[in-house]
């Protein structure tokens, strides 16, 4: 049997679909994570560290702050012009104050996956980050930025 070997390079458009999906943005691979709020250190696939350097994960808070907000943002002008001309009812606040409590909890998989691939499309693989056959190898050139 003749099996394909990855294609090395990654699209900025392709690496952020895959972390929408809560997929490597490198390789696609799925199952990252170990429990709801555990990622895996390495990728199973190819072998990238997640935390590719030390205070790495700040931007995915920033991601789940920005999210979160949004959609709690959303939300009330919806419920506002919705009830209009009237006052919003104690459903509005209901609903605000799920959004606030879910969606930094719903989203925070997501976020993490998400900040993985805007960090590879603005700092691309250095040599050796993952295995042979998904990036640039020790020896070799570093790789382009993604275009
Ligand atoms: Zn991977």
């Amino acid at each position: 049997m003749r099996t394909v070997p990855p294609d090395p390079t990654i699209r900025p458009l392709q690496a952020l679909l895959r972390g929408c999906r809560k997929h490597c943005a490198v390789c696609n691979s799925g199952h990252l994570f170990t429990r709801w709020f555990t990622l895996a250190e390495r990728c199973p696939c190819c072998d990238l560290r997640f935390e590719r350097i030390e205070g790495h994960w700040t931007g995915d808070l920033g991601i789940n702050t920005i999210v979160s907000f949004g959609s709690l943002l959303l939300a009330l002008i919806a419920g506002f012009l919705l009830s209009w001309p009237e006052a919003p009812g104690v459903g509005l606040l209901v609903i605000a104050v799920a959004i606030a409590a879910f969606m930094p909890v719903l989203f925070f998989p997501f976020s993490k996956t998400i900040w993985l691939a805007i960090d590879l499309i603005m700092r691309p693989l250095e040599p050796g980050e993952v295995a042979r056959g998904y990036g640039p190898q020790r020896g070799e050139e570093p790789g382009r930025p993604l275009t």
